[in-house]
Order: structure tokens, then sequence, then C-alpha cells
């Protein structure tokens, strides 16, 4: 069965997408640690992140720099942190995180956003890139 991102990136389930290219699809957690929590996601599905092939773990990382920078424009943060679980989705998904302090990056505290403001936020790191 298809996980729940290879279901987004086919578009079978709504998502607030940020970008896309070959390799990879971009968008907003949806249950955020912080306002601009956003999952890097290889459109290949492979569970776990060091079973990924080298050049696709290196295009990984690269893009997720590319993509941090752009959040590091929009919201206004300590810096990005970045982090790979994968225990609620068994797709590889690197996690970026606009932190001020260390609990945004322990996935206990939650923030509320309204759809309007997953909107606003996906399309202005979109435009950042
Ligand atoms: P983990 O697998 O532990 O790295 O966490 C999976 C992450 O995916 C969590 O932060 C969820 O909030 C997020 N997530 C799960 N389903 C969706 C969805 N449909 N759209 C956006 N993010 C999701």
């Amino acid at each position: 069965m298809s996980s729940i991102f290879t279901k987004i990136i086919n578009g079978e389930i709504p998502s607030y997408k940020i970008a896309e290219n070959e390799d990879f699809y971009v968008f907003l957690d949806i249950n955020p640690n912080a306002k601009g929590h956003t999952l890097v996601v290889p459109k290949k599905e492979i569970n776990k992140l060091f079973d990924l092939d080298e050049g696709l773990y290196n295009r990984l990382m690269s893009y997720s720099r590319k993509i941090a920078k752009a959040i590091e424009k929009v919201i206004p943060c300590e810096r990005i942190g970045m982090a790979v679980i994968g225990l609620e989705v068994p797709h590889v998904h690197v996690h970026l995180i606009p932190l001020q302090k260390m609990e945004d990056i322990q996935f206990i505290k939650k923030v509320k956003m309204s759809p309007q403001e997953f909107e606003t936020t996906a399309k202005a790191i979109a435009t950042n890139l």
C-alpha cells in the first residue's frame, strides 16, 4: 500500500505544497511544531533515510538546504532545525523547523494554524526559493 506521502505526491490527498522537482515534493507539515514547519520528501517511496542511495541522499540534503534558506527569509526565527524521524510515516522525509528554543524541535508542543495561514505561509516560502 502507498504511504500517505505518496498519496500526497500523486495528488490523491491535498497538501500545502511549496515546491517539487524531479526527485522531491515539499509541503507544510499539517501538525506543525512551529509556523513554517516543512517536510521535504523523496518521490521514491523508501522507508529509512540511510537506505537512500548516496546520490539521492546528497540531493535530498542539498534541496533541503535550499528550502531551509527560503523558510529563513519568511519566518522570523533563531535558525532552521532539521530532523529525520519517520516513526509515524515510514516514507523518508526531512523536517525543517523554524526554531526559537530547544522545545521547538522536540515534537511536544504544536501550533495551530488556519487554512488561510497554511496557504499564505506555503506561498511565501515558495516565492522566496
Ligand atoms: P514522523 O514520521 O515521526 O517523522 O512524523 C510524520 C510527520 O508527518 C508528522 O510531523 C505529521 O504531522 C506529518 N504528517 C502526517 N500526515 C500529514 C499530512 N497529510 N500532511 C502533512 N503532514 C503530515
